[in-house]
């Protein structure tokens, strides 16, 4: 079912989402099954799996030389996807990148996801390569999530790269989420430039959208305002995520580019060990969602980068 649907009949009353991430290469996905066990229990409507880029890794020759060589250390989305929407019968969304992947490439996917009964797709750029400045498009791939957003949009038109199939039997109409950012993305020159090419993402077919991790709730309530003013209609869906060590007062900023409250971080400064960093996080968290939902946002998006004890307290609260 398409996120919008879960939205629409939710009528007003938020929902709950979940992003994970797969497992390192050579891993099975028993310890995925184990951090989300404990999460199904709250009845998430869906649960994005995100892809990660290839990277250049160095291998020792043995002759004291290294070897570069390119891979992707987290695959298997599409796979992780179909196993969790057949294990837990739960909505699952795909994140779909334009670096790293021809648009041939991406066509193959997505018709992968139509025979798998994905109905949502979460369109994405991606960042610079690790150790590269700037993203560079990938040769014969989609430059920006607007020009992927398209090619979502059109083969659900029946348009596939190869040219218009007519009467075919397939539904391939995706739901096509795409992200947006309550602190202005690192690369856009202003907000409003920004806002302006969300706008174009949702004039090209994306029907909502997920918005970065942020911690001060002002940053979000502003970001709506603006795009709403911007004549940006379509949900405008929170991501959450508990702060929960004392190094994400630096990775985060660092990361995701932005800001954390300056209660927070003296809260988190003051804190004796990991663990009363953890309780902070929780209580800061769970405050956070309290006023989400009395703004009435559609859904709470966590982010559980692998982890679940401290989300799974938050949303016990809740749901
Ligand atoms: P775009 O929308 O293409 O925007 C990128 C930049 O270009 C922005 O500065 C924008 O203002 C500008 N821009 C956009 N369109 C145009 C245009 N037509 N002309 C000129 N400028 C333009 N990364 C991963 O690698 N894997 C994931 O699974 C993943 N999941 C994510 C989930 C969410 C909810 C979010 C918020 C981010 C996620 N990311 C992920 C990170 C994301 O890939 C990066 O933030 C990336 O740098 C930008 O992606 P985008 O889709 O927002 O890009």
């Amino acid at each position: 079912m398409k996120v919008t649907d879960h939205i629409k009949e939710a009528k007003g009353k938020t929902l709950l989402s979940y992003e994970i991430i797969p497992p390192q290469k050579g891993h099975g996905i028993g310890d995925l099954y184990k951090n989300i066990d404990p999460l199904m229990e709250f009845k998430p409507s869906f649960i994005d799996v995100t892809t990660s880029r290839e990277e250049y890794i160095y291998l020792e020759k043995g002759n004291g030389l290294m070897e570069r060589k390119i891979s992707r250390m987290r695959p298997g989305t599409l796979g992780i996807c179909a196993s969790i929407q057949y294990k837990y019968n739960v909505d699952t969304v795909p994140h779909v990148l334009c670096g790293g992947f021809t648009k041939e490439e991406t066509e193959y996917l997505l018709v992968d996801c139509l025979y798998l009964g994905i109905d949502n797709i979460m369109a994405l750029r991606g960042d610079a390569m690790k150790g590269e400045k700037y993203f560079e498009p990938t040769k014969g791939g989609n430059r920006y999530a607007s020009d992927l957003v398209t090619q979502i949009n059109d083969l659900g038109k029946g348009k596939f790269l190869h040219g218009e199939i007519s009467g075919n039997d397939l539904n391939n109409s995706f739901c096509i989420g795409v992200a947006g950012y309550p602190e202005k993305h690192l690369e856009a020159p202003s907000m409003q430039y920004d806002l302006k090419m969300l706008k174009q993402k949702v004039e090209l077919g994306a029907d909502y959208v997920v918005t970065q991790m942020f911690l001060d709730n002002q940053k979000y309530f502003e970001f709506v305002k603006l795009a709403r003013e911007a004549g940006i209609d379509v949900p405008i869906i929170p991501g959450i995520k508990p702060l929960a060590v004392k190094k994400h007062l630096q990775l985060l900023p660092q990361v995701f580019k932005i800001d954390l409250p300056e209660d927070l971080v003296n809260a988190v400064s003051q804190c004796k060990n990991n663990e009363a960093v953890k309780q902070v996080g929780i209580e800061w968290c769970v405050q956070q969602c309290k006023e989400l939902l009395d703004f009435g946002v559609p859904a709470l998006h966590f982010y559980t980068m692998g982890k679940s004890d401290n989300i799974q307290k938050i949303v016990s609260e809740f749901f």
